[in-house]
């Protein structure tokens, strides 16, 4: 435990000393270094899991189509806000809590307008991540909900670095949360820190329900899993972000613990501190990505400075470090990518760390329910437009054959995997199509079948 005390007073006087500096995110100077004492398995299940995903990510298309072009399958995560104030200042309009998601799922699919001051030598790996959020509709006992949950609380700060889970649970002034495995947990509180101020601005956790994750983290920290957010920097133009919080006044505070909460390392791979003059630019204290520039340290320090490259190496080739992405610390306003090979990871996270909770949908129709509308009243998408075609056999091993009536014409057929990764697909020439579906493992599969009107079918099918 020594080694983690010092760590938080050497970052703690840093802050008081140079008075300007502000730890964006609490998620590996500190938190980690609690996992890591508190939980010993907790580092070496996280880098086991980020593995176990980037080998997902480049075996599956869900990490290749996050490349260049919109990939066809976007998972929408429903998402509770969970507004815990003391102070009336605290208790954040409702406006701002959806316009806050609303900047979330914008960067995650590339579409916003600062995208174009990406310098263009990254233009290349920059990456619609295919991922959008929402406020619940549905709470989990089954009733309508604006998905927002406010507590009034008599703690007047929740930055306690010795127990920052207490926001999160309701015997300790917090609010419990809703089912981690179906819902996005997102707290909105103050974190300050007792003589420091607004000193930390966010964290969150990667996913630990995955397999291979000690179980007393399974068991211990489930009902923990989410995002906490310093109230003054949630929501794009927070009037509260100012003096030393403008370097966090874009709601990108969020974007990058969401970043966080599916897997991804800050980019500069949490080595060199600019606080000391540090800069560490061995390869293997990476972010894991070869797509992201070796970059030494974090870029808070210089904010926006373009010309910044911790890790020149002498090559005359070497890229400078990617402060427009963001996992850095740069100053939010010119965040504007993920690149691709962290969309891939994120996008094989949803898969295989927050499996099941976010809704999936294909070329814009939902073919999957999440699982909290699955406890909810739903509207079944899938049967929408079922009837018109047919597939046997059903249960099948090898071949399938798909057929519809004459009065319409296919125009393509397509299989899925339950997680909406496309596994196959065939361009229909007549009404009585087959295909050879025997290299798919066994399991469950959804059949996409596109007619010339537009119109979309989808039929489940048991590959055995
Ligand atoms: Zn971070
Ligand atoms: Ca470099």
């Amino acid at each position: 435990m020594k080694r983690f005390w010092t760590l938080v007073l050497m970052i703690s006087l840093a802050q008081f000393s140079t008075g300007q500096y502000v730890t964006k995110c609490y998620q590996d100077h500190v938190l980690n270094n609690y996992f890591e004492y508190s939980y010993p398995g907790f580092q070496e299940a996280r880098k086991t899991l980020f593995l176990k995903a980037l080998d997902y990510a480049s075996h599956h298309s869900v990490g290749q189509h996050a490349k260049q072009q919109s990939p066809d399958t976007i998972y929408r995560f429903p998402v509770v806000v969970h507004i815990v104030y003391n102070e009336a200042a605290e208790n954040l309009d409702e406006q701002l809590i959806q316009d806050q998601i609303d900047v979330l799922t914008r960067d995650f699919r590339r579409k916003n307008a600062d995208t174009s001051d990406l310098r263009s030598i990254f233009l290349p790996v920059a990456a619609d991540a295919g991922i959008e959020f929402f406020l619940a509709d549905i709470d989990p006992n089954g009733n309508p909900t604006n998905g927002i949950t406010r507590t009034n609380t008599s703690v007047t700060s929740f930055g306690s670095i010795t127990s920052l889970d207490l926001v999160k649970d309701s015997t300790t002034g917090g609010k419990n949360a809703w089912p981690t495995d179906e819902y996005l947990n997102i707290w909105v509180c103050d974190l300050s820190i007792p003589l420091l101020g607004d000193a930390a601005l966010g964290f969150a956790y990667p996913p630990i329900e995955a397999p291979n994750w000690p179980s007393e983290l399974q068991n211990t920290q489930e009902q923990y899993e989410g995002i906490v957010i310093h109230y003054k920097v949630f929501g794009p133009n927070n009037p509260l972000a100012t003096g030393l919080l403008s370097i966090a006044d874009q709601g990108r505070t969020p974007v990058h613990e969401m970043g966080h909460y599916l897997g991804l390392r800050h980019i500069w791979g949490d080595a060199g501190n600019p606080l000391f003059g540090g800069v560490d630019c061995d390869p293997s204290l990476d972010d894991g990505f070869d797509d992201t520039p070796n970059a030494g340290n974090n870029s808070q320090a210089t904010g926006c400075d373009k010309t910044k490259n911790s890790c020149g190496d002498g090559d005359p080739n070497d890229l400078p470090d990617m402060i427009e992405n963001y996992m850095d610390y740069s100053t939010e306003s010119c965040q504007v990518t993920f690149t691709s090979q962290q969309a891939g990871l994120m996008r094989a996270m949803v898969v295989i760390g927050r499996t099941g909770m976010a809704d999936v949908y294909v070329n814009d129709v939902r073919i999957i329910d999440g699982k909290f509308r699955e406890n909810g009243p739903s509207t079944n998408l899938h049967a929408l437009e079922a009837g018109k075609s047919t597939i046997y056999p059903n249960p099948s091993a090898d071949e399938i054959t798909i057929t519809w009536p004459s009065d319409v014409k296919g125009r393509d057929i397509s299989i899925y995997s339950v997680d909406g990764i496309h596994v196959a697909s065939n361009i229909p020439q007549t009404k009585i199509n087959t295909m050879d579906i025997s290299s798919l493992l066994p399991g469950h599969y959804i059949v996409q079948i596109e007619f010339t009107n537009g119109i979309k079918e989808f039929i489940p099918l048991i590959k055995q």
